[in-house]
C-alpha cells in the first residue's frame, strides 16, 4: 500500500490558513487533518480535539518528555505540537495528512521527513493581510501586534518552502493546493 503524504501548510497569522484547509478537506475527503496540541486558550467557537487538543503547560511538557510530538514550537508565548502517533497512524493507513504548523515546526519536519510537501500561503498584499488580521477580532490589541511582528519574520522563510500559494480567493487557493497534492500522488505511483 502507498504511504500517505505529509503536507505542511504554513503562512502568516491571519492569512486564512484555516479557511483554505477547511475547504481543501471538503474538496478531498481522502485528506486527514492533523489536530495539534496547544497550550493556547480556545477561541470562541473552537472545539477541543477538532481545532486543537487544548493542554495545560504541564500536560504539554509531559508529552514532550514522552516523545509524543513529531515537532513542537513556541509561538507568541504558547506551545504547539504535532502528535507523532496521529501522523504515523494516518500515513501507515495510506491516507494523506495535512499539518498546519509554523515555520519553526516546518523546519523540523523538513529535517525529519524530507519527503514532506511544504506549502506557504501568502496574502495578495500586505494591506490585505493587515485588513484580514484586524477583521478577525478574536485577539487583544497586544496579541495582534505581536502576531503581526511574527508574521513579518515568518515571511522571510518563504524560500524554504516547496510551493507558495496566494490566498486571493479561498476556493482557488484550496484547489491549487489540491492540484499540488494530486501531482505528488501521481509521482508516488
Ligand atoms: P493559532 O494560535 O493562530 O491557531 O496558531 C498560531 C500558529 O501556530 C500558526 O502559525 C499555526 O500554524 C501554528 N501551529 C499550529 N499548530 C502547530 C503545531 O502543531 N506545531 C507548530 N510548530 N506550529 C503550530
Amino acid at each position: 500500500m502507498r504511504r500517505g503524504l505529509l503536507v505542511v501548510i504554513s503562512g502568516p497569522s491571519g492569512v486564512g490558513k484555516d479557511t483554505v484547509i477547511h475547504r481543501l478537506l471538503e474538496l478531498d475527503p481522502n485528506l486527514t487533518y492533523s489536530v495539534s496540541g496547544t497550550t493556547r486558550k480556545p477561541r470562541p467557537g473552537e472545539k477541543p480535539d477538532e481545532n486543537y487538543t487544548f493542554l495545560t503547560p504541564r500536560e504539554f511538557d509531559d508529552l514532550v518528555a514522552r516523545g509524543a510530538f513529531l515537532e513542537h514550537a513556541t509561538y507568541n508565548g504558547n506551545l504547539y505540537g504535532t502528535f507523532r502517533d496521529r501522523v504515523e497512524r494516518t500515513r501507515d493507513a495510506g491516507r494523506d495528512i495535512v499539518l498546519k504548523i509554523d515555520v519553526q515546526g516546518a523546519e523540523q519536519v523538513r529535517r525529519l521527513m524530507p519527503d514532506a510537501i511544504l506549502i506557504f500561503v501568502v496574502a495578495p498584499s500586505d494591506e490585505e493581510l493587515r485588513h484580514r488580521q484586524e477583521g478577525r477580532g478574536s485577539e487583544s490589541v497586544q496579541d495582534l501586534a505581536s502576531r503581526r511582528q511574527i508574521a513579518e519574520r515568518e515571511m522571510t522563510f518563504v524560500s524554504h518552502y516547496d510551493h507558495v500559494v496566494t490566498n486571493d480567493d479561498v476556493e482557488r487557493a484550496a484547489r491549487e493546493i489540491l492540484g499540488l497534492i494530486q501531482r505528488a500522488r501521481e509521482r508516488q505511483t
